[in-house]
């Protein structure tokens, strides 16, 4: 088992997830969030909460989870003007992007997270980046994570590594994903205590969690949710689904900013 690493958790699903992978794979994890005065900034009060479950509900992970912090990037929100930082409607843009899309969000929290990684002596890190997500955000492509893992090494003369567990499953493979890393416990643990929706409502309880229901993150977990029951319920190869969701993933996506369609790349 390789020794630490810190995870990018932000208090949602797949960040959640991610951690329950590191701490199945790694010895001793830190975590880190950020504060950008999100508009859905209640992910951060979901965070420890997350935390606490899992210090108490896993006893093979607990000993293994070390310091948290939330950083403050408030500097985000300054320079954006997006539908994650104000509140401002979520639609599509000219250049085939929703406005959800925060130019440099990534990049930035890599970066710091490699910079606090580096002064912890911490060689791994792991983030919830997917390429499969349904936004084509060009900052979780793949090629963007493997050339920011290049930028950190050359200009901070380390070897470290970043890991994305999420990079090429759909969000049922996302469910499943938790379910094979910590069973119904941690299924249920996501589902009770992330949270996704980018209004960060809280109010309404579904069968897949919180959350409003019908913005693109609510329907996308949703959608993800039914076809991970669906597979498990009739056992059918996970793999014979993925294509299918992901295109019916994009399809929420068109389906709520007006039939626009967007793709991965
Ligand atoms: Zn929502």
């Amino acid at each position: 088992m390789r020794k630490k690493a810190l995870v990018l958790f932000s208090g949602g699903q797949d960040s959640t997830t991610c951690l329950a992978w590191a701490l199945s794979n790694f010895e001793y994890v830190e975590t880190v969030g950020f504060d950008y005065r999100q508009r859905h900034r209640v992910e951060l009060d979901c965070r420890g909460e997350v935390l606490a479950a899992l210090k108490g509900g896993f006893p093979g992970w607990a000993h293994r989870l070390g310091e948290d912090r939330v950083i403050d990037l408030g500097l985000i929100n300054d320079i954006s003007d997006t539908g994650l930082t104000s509140d401002i409607e979520i639609e599509m843009q000219a250049n085939g992007l929703p406005n959800t899309f925060v130019p440099g969000r990534n990049i930035m929290f890599i970066t710091v997270a490699g910079a606090i990684a580096y002064r912890r002596g911490i060689k791994h890190l792991v983030g919830g980046m997917c390429e499969t997500d349904f936004s084509g955000y060009p900052d979780c492509r793949d090629d963007t994570l493997k050339a920011l893992q290049v930028t950190l090494n050359l200009g901070m003369d380390s070897r470290a590594v970043i890991h994305t567990p999420l990079m090429w499953i759909d969000k049922a493979g996302t469910w499943r994903l938790a379910q094979d890393l910590g069973g119904t416990v941690l299924v249920d643990l996501i589902i009770e205590a992330t949270h996704t929706c980018y209004l960060g409502n809280r109010s309404r309880r579904y069968e897949w969690g919180y959350g409003c229901g019908e913005c693109p993150a609510c329907q996308l977990r949703a959608h993800g949710w039914a076809q991970y029951r669906l597979v498990r319920e009739t056992q059918a190869p996970a793999d014979v689904t993925v294509a299918a969701n992901v295109a019916a993933d994009r399809d929420i996506l068109g389906d709520y900013l007006g039939g626009s369609r967007v793709s991965c790349r």
